[in-house]
């Protein structure tokens, strides 16, 4: 990968890995990379945040909660003072994103700037929560599937944090500098963010990985949130599931076709297994998509038998070992996804009685094509 140099090797996953990309425009774009979830079977990998040069320079993530100093430091030792980071931008309100940025915050001069719905979300609401037990966490953790057990264990103090972070929306902000474009890319998150550098270096956060088709959210989250959000936003595949996704995808697809050669830089998976990817955009995308759309001729065909539950779909196309522990219920989420897709071509149905229902027609095939 020519555009890309070494500063500081990690392990065969990219772990601590320090990388500079030089642009022609003369900016330099640093990655640092940060540990996050691992387990036995399956790593997402670390986390990739984008240190991006400029009068102000400012960070694009801030690594998981208790990773922020560690990124500091690792910012530090490429000769940049953490004092003069300007602001941390957040690709999406996830934790191996948002986590760290306390601790950044606390040590340096940053602002956060962040996709309005992001600042809308991570408060509570408790007078809108769908349950007692969700009305102690922000309102983008009423969709999560983990037990309340989990959440209050691993995510409370987090959310805690999170929700006093004073919150500047980044749409309205153009305050990136000459040559950062902003374009908002939801679907795996309503807050999804990419930022285009100077025409040349495209960061797309979670929305395109190699190796992982990201994990798209579900349209009746937008039903559960509505009472947070701003009014403009009125329909569901606006924000959220997997028309969102897809849309998102073909509005980073333009910029492919507008600049040839750009240099994607991924928030997991940059390096991996000892090696760099390279990522054609387009070709990425594509790859994306016929993901979706093969999956849902999977789930068509599983339906063909007659209705099923979510979690009997998932259970016959899923390989078992992803549907340990809490794979099961993101299994059982990936379906609902699809099979919201697939309800708006006309080729299911959800008669009510928790099952889902094939036409046996697949509209699907054509409306993934036409999304835009
Ligand atoms: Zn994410
Ligand atoms: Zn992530």
């Amino acid at each position: 990968m020519h555009r890309i140099e070494v500063i500081q090797a990690g392990d065969s996953s990219g772990n601590n890995m320090i990388i500079r990309a030089r642009l022609s425009s003369g900016r330099a774009v640093f990655g640092f990379a940060t540990d996050n979830f691992f387990d036995d079977d399956w790593t997402l990998g670390p986390t990739w945040n984008y240190l991006v040069t400029a009068k102000n320079p400012f960070l694009f993530d801030a690594g998981r909660r208790g990773k922020g100093l560690p990124l500091l430091e690792m910012i530090e030792s490429v000769g940049v003072s953490s004092r003069d980071i300007d602001a941390i931008v957040l690709s999406h309100g996830h934790e191996d994103h948002d986590g760290g940025i306390f601790e950044i915050t606390g040590a340096t001069n940053a602002r956060v700037l962040a996709h309005e719905t992001y600042g809308c979300l991570v408060g509570p609401l408790p007078e809108a929560a769908p349950s007692s037990e969700k009305a102690l966490f922000p309102v983008s953790c009423w969709s999560c599937p983990m037990s309340a057990s989990f959440a209050r264990r691993n995510c409370l103090e987090y959310h805690k944090e999170r929700s006093k972070a004073k919150i500047s929306d980044l749409t309205m902000n153009g305050e990136l500098g000459a040559g950062v474009e902003v374009i908002h890319i939801p679907g795996h998150s309503p807050d999804a963010v990419a930022l285009l550098i100077d025409g040349e270096a495209l960061l797309p956060g979670d929305t395109i990985l190699p190796d992982i088709s990201p994990h798209p959210s579900q349209e009746r989250f937008f039903g559960l949130m509505r009472a947070a959000l701003p009014g403009k936003w009125q329909e569901a595949q606006q924000l959220f599931g997997l028309r969102a996704y897809i849309r998102s995808l073909r509005r980073l697809e333009e910029l492919a076709g507008a600049s040839r050669d750009l240099l994607v830089l991924p928030a997991h998976r940059l390096y991996h297994r000892d090696r760099f990817a390279v990522l054609d955009l387009r070709e990425r995308i594509g790859e994306l998509v016929g993901h979706h759309a093969e999956r849902c001729c999977d789930f068509a065909r599983i339906l063909k038998s007659g209705s099923k539950t979510l979690e009997e779909v998932a259970a016959a196309h899923f390989r078992p070992e992803l549907l340990k522990g809490p794979g099961f219920s993101l299994a059982a989420d990936e379906v609902a996804s699809h099979c919201e897709l697939m309800a708006a071509s006309g080729d299911v149905v959800f008669p009510g009685d928790g099952k889902i229902l094939s036409n046996g027609t697949q509209n699907f095939l054509s409306l993934i094509g036409e999304l835009r």
